[in-house]
């Protein structure tokens, strides 16, 4: 869900009200299934899924709701026009669509949280961490199958199978 960036400065947030505002748009998101954050600049369309530039400080995160457009993807300022980041987030939308929003924002959304705050230290990469795996196995899995010679950028998002040392697991899935 969140990027190396967004669980520092989410984590930064914690001492004013940005947390709180923050919160409020994904308990809404969540629950009601349509709140943008106040503010915010639309730049585009995903696959139905409305883009964002993230208003808060840095990193970029997914916001999973009941329908596409009521979901968002919010970019860092810095990513607006990345491909490969976009389709990343968009793997935590068909995350919230195939396990539900419940496992999304109880499980997904906490551990990933988490995981985004421990990004690069010890050399530790959140991108193989498995609410991560997953959404890049899912999205990569779409693109794959939309368009056959798509060409998914393993590198930078990598599957399971390409981060020895993680544990892949299926969120929710016990
Ligand atoms: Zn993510």
């Amino acid at each position: 869900m969140f990027n190396d960036y967004v669980g520092r400065s989410i984590g930064q947030n914690t001492q004013n009200n940005g947390f709180y505002l923050f919160l409020d748009v994904v308990v809404s998101s969540w629950i009601y299934g349509n709140r943008a954050v106040p503010g915010v600049t639309r730049i585009g369309t995903l696959n139905g899924v409305p883009l964002y530039e993230n208003p808060f400080a840095s990193g970029s995160f997914t916001l999973p709701a009941s329908t596409r457009d009521a979901c968002g993807i919010y970019l860092q300022s810095a990513s607006i026009n990345d491909g490969d980041e976009m389709k990343h987030e968009f793997g935590h939308i068909l995350q919230g669509e195939d396990l539900g929003l419940w496992c999304f924002y109880t499980e997904i959304a906490i551990n990933s949280t988490k995981s985004a705050r421990k990004s690069g230290q010890n050399g530790y990469r959140h991108q193989c961490y498995y609410t991560e795996t997953d959404a890049n196995s899912r999205s990569k899995t779409y693109y794959l199958f939309t368009y056959p010679d798509f060409l998914w950028n393993d590198d930078r998002f990598p599957i399971a199978p390409l981060c020895p040392g993680y544990e892949p697991r299926t969120p929710c899935s016990n």
